[in-house]
């Protein structure tokens, strides 16, 4: 297909296999059955070619639309140093089909295996390197595709002798150009599941919103951590930053990266920690999990790293957002890794680590163990998970809970006042959000995805009364299908 899509072959950037770093999706934001003659004509009136190197129709055929080792940019990482790969289709609202979704999985699972130094944490969307809608807002939130077609190419490698990889090694695109673009959507060519039916939220603890800044940060340019076996992973470490609140992960790759001989210590290849948690609550990622960093001595090969910014010391604790943050993503590598809860510990519980770190209020003073330990086994047991009832308080909850005790017996939803548990949820009844709008509460709960009911008033009266009445004809919601 290379040579039949208009590209000028002399502006196009050629690159070693070693160069390339990541897999990036995108979406092409247009309707599926737009040809890709078409697509590739629009990327040729900026760019030197399309900016794929392959490209998924909806029916699931494979196109290779760009040698892997030439790219239309040499400088932009998320093209320079990545196989870039196009779903047909816009994906704010819905997700790719199934059958896209199975070819994207055997593509990829084909392309890791034709670079090595590719893994899960190299699959990323456009719009985790730049400001952008691609590929599609059902990526990272609602029905989280890129949760769908990672957990797809994680469970292929685990089937052994999946003869169904796209192209015979060495010769990719003899093998996976299968079909004439712009067909009618077929049939899928092979059964699979349908994605979206797969339950990603309800007895699962949904992978939280993570920023990948990695890529950015300071890095040593010589050395370069091991990786290692994402099985080998059995352990997570917790540290505090020793540092004020406010000092970033780009100060901290720096200090780590420097080598400091009044420390005795050597240069690292960059940020020790994987995760990097500043006291507005946001997960930054900041080295991929594969990685074998420095952090807690001679437990590097099986330990995560999540830093909480701060020094908690003589009282001083992470604010309620890294509380929040952290527990939430420490339930879901628990659960993505299969760890135990006793799998997670404070940086000095570890043998052979002699540091206060992450901070004397760890298990000591105000003992911010229990309270992050609490929350991440709240968040493990899912209480939220399924069904969220927002109050605009504490007081209106109480009177509500109490009145309409029927309700909450015959259904036991969680229920609770934050707006962040209930962007947790798959429903959400929305009495009220406190500080914010009942619109404003109602936007950003649409926006994560998550199904909204509405009950006939938002005051604490007739909430009680509809609540009652859902009760009394067995319904749990009034305006929701529950499936
Ligand atoms: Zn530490």
């Amino acid at each position: 297909m290379v040579e039949r899509l208009p590209r000028d072959p002399q502006r196009i950037v050629r690159r070693e296999a070693d160069d390339v770093e990541f897999i990036v999706i995108n979406h092409t934001a247009a309707p599926p059955i737009t040809p890709l003659q078409t697509i590739a004509a629009a990327f040729h009136r900026r760019l030197p070619g399309i900016l794929y190197q392959f490209f998924i129709a909806s029916n699931g055929a494979i196109y290779q639309t760009q040698p892997m080792l030439e790219a239309v940019d040499g400088k932009v990482p998320y093209i320079a140093r990545a196989i870039n790969i196009g779903f047909a289709g816009e994906f704010n609202d819905d997700i790719p089909t199934p059958a896209q979704i199975e070819s994207g999985r055997q593509l990829i699972a084909w392309l890791m295996e034709e670079y090595p130094q590719l893994t899960l944490a190299s699959i990323r969307g456009v719009n985790e390197f730049i400001n952008h809608t691609s590929p599609g807002e059902q990526w990272l939130q609602g029905r989280r595709w890129k949760d769908v077609l990672i957990n797809a190419v994680r469970t292929g490698e685990a089937v052994p002798g999946d003869g169904a990889v796209p192209g015979a090694k060495g010769q990719p695109s003899a093998g996976v150009e299968m079909e004439a673009p712009g067909g009618e959507d077929g049939q899928s060519r092979q059964e699979v599941p349908d994605a979206r039916e797969q339950p990603s939220r309800g007895e699962r603890v949904a992978r939280p919103q993570i920023r990948d800044i990695s890529y950015a940060l300071p890095r040593h340019p010589t050395l370069q951590y091991r990786r290692r076996q994402l099985a080998a992973i059995t352990h997570i470490a917790v540290h505090h930053t020793a540092l004020p609140p406010h000092v970033g992960p780009e100060h901290v790759a720096q200090t780590h990266v420097d080598e400091d001989l009044d420390r005795g210590k050597s240069a690292w290849s960059g940020i020790g920690y994987h995760y990097f948690i500043p006291p507005d609550g946001e997960i930054l990622q900041t080295q991929p999990v594969e990685l074998r960093t420095h952090h807690v001595d001679r437990h590097n090969s099986y330990a995560i790293g999540v830093a909480f910014a701060g020094s908690f010391m003589n009282g001083s604790t992470p604010t309620p957002r890294q509380i929040h943050s952290g527990a939430r993503l420490i339930a879901w590598l628990v659960q993505e890794f299969e760890l135990q809860l006793t799998d997670v510990l404070g940086h000095h519980e570890f043998s052979y680590n002699a540091t206060p770190c992450p901070g004397s209020d760890w298990l000591e003073g105000k003992r911010w163990r229990d309270t992050l330990m609490a929350e991440i086994e709240r968040v493990l047991n899912g209480i939220f998970q399924y069904h969220y009832v927002l109050f605009p308080s504490e007081e209106s909850m109480a009177k509500t809970m109490a009145e309409a005790g029927s309700y909450f017996d015959e259904f036991k939803p969680g229920a609770g006042t934050l707006l962040e548990d209930a962007l947790q949820a798959r429903f959400v009844t929305l009495v009220g959000a406190g500080t914010i709008s009942s619109a404003e509460a109602e936007r950003r709960l649409a926006d994560a995805g998550v199904e909204i009911d509405h009950l006939d008033d938002s005051d604490a009266i007739s909430a009680t009364q509809s609540l009652l009445q859902l009760a009394h004809d067995g319904r749990r919601f009034r305006s929701l299908l529950e499936s």
